[in-house]
């Protein structure tokens, strides 16, 4: 049973150019034409994201940011607040993504801080939680997500719009992905953890899946039970990939 409206969302993380636009254009005009039932994200890096904004107008794609400050202004050389995401027309934020957890060390009370913060403003955050290799190894999988899900999901989720990224941090860039059963078994999970805290919002909410998904693994992963959705890294840099993915939802 599909629990949510169906998201697609592409990570671009530091790649992509200006002429890389086209690549958006080109989702845009494909997903125009022929129309899914469901969102498509694309969150190009900061540099990209206002040019990406104007591109999808009249379009059915919509633009996100990645990361964001937990505070909404202030002296933070660098960083990017979710007001400033809103003002530039992105709707989509993502937090808590593996890469920022360790190579910033951020943890799940930040990341409640920063998908609060993306909430006061009025945009979605996308929550990713995922176990690591040595978790998996251990058999603490499911204890993680219980964990991360308990911790990172703000208060005021149980009035706003949030998306849950399950993303295995082994499977990300690594052309490795769990079992059918067990990408059911975690997001069989997360929905459960997810209702205890914020009550009928859970049923609303997208727990889409991250990590190695690719055309030719897409609609396995996107058939799966409970799974809303993906979160797709490398293969959403191209148009054609990210189209077929998309098209397997
Ligand atoms: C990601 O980093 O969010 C991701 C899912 O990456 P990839 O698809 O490249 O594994």
């Amino acid at each position: 049973m599909k629990n949510a409206k169906s998201l697609i969302v592409g990570n671009w993380k530091m790649n992509g150019l200006r002429q890389d636009i086209d690549q958006i254009l080109a989702i845009g005009a494909s997903l125009k034409e022929n129309p899914i039932d469901g969102e498509v994200v694309i969150c190009p890096p900061a540099t990209l994201t206002a040019l990406a904004v104007d591109a999808v107008t009249n379009l059915p794609v919509k633009i996100g940011g990645q990361d964001c400050h937990a505070a909404k202004a202030g002296a933070y050389t660098g960083d990017i607040s979710a007001e400033k995401w809103k003002d530039i027309g992105a709707k989509y934020v993502i937090v808590g993504h593996s890469e920022r957890r360790e190579s910033y060390s951020e943890d799940n009370i930040s990341v409640r801080s920063k998908a609060k913060a993306v909430l006061d403003a009025g945009l979605i955050p996308i929550i990713c939680i995922g176990e690591s290799l040595s978790e998996r190894d251990s058999g603490e999988t499911l204890s993680v997500l219980t964990k991360q899900v308990r911790e990172c999901v703000p208060e005021e989720a149980k009035k706003g719009s949030i998306a849950i990224g399950y993303e295995p941090v082994w499977a990300i860039g690594s052309g490795k992905t769990p079992s059918v059963d067990d990408i059911s078994e975690a997001h069989s999970l997360i929905r459960h953890v997810l209702t205890e805290e914020i009550g009928d919002r859970s049923k609303v909410t997208p727990i889409i899946y991250g990590g190695s998904m690719k055309p030719s693994n897409a609609s396995e992963i996107l058939a799966i039970d409970g799974v809303d959705g993906g979160l797709v890294g490398g293969a959403s840099l191209k148009a054609e990939d990210f189209l077929s993915i998309i098209r397997a939802s």
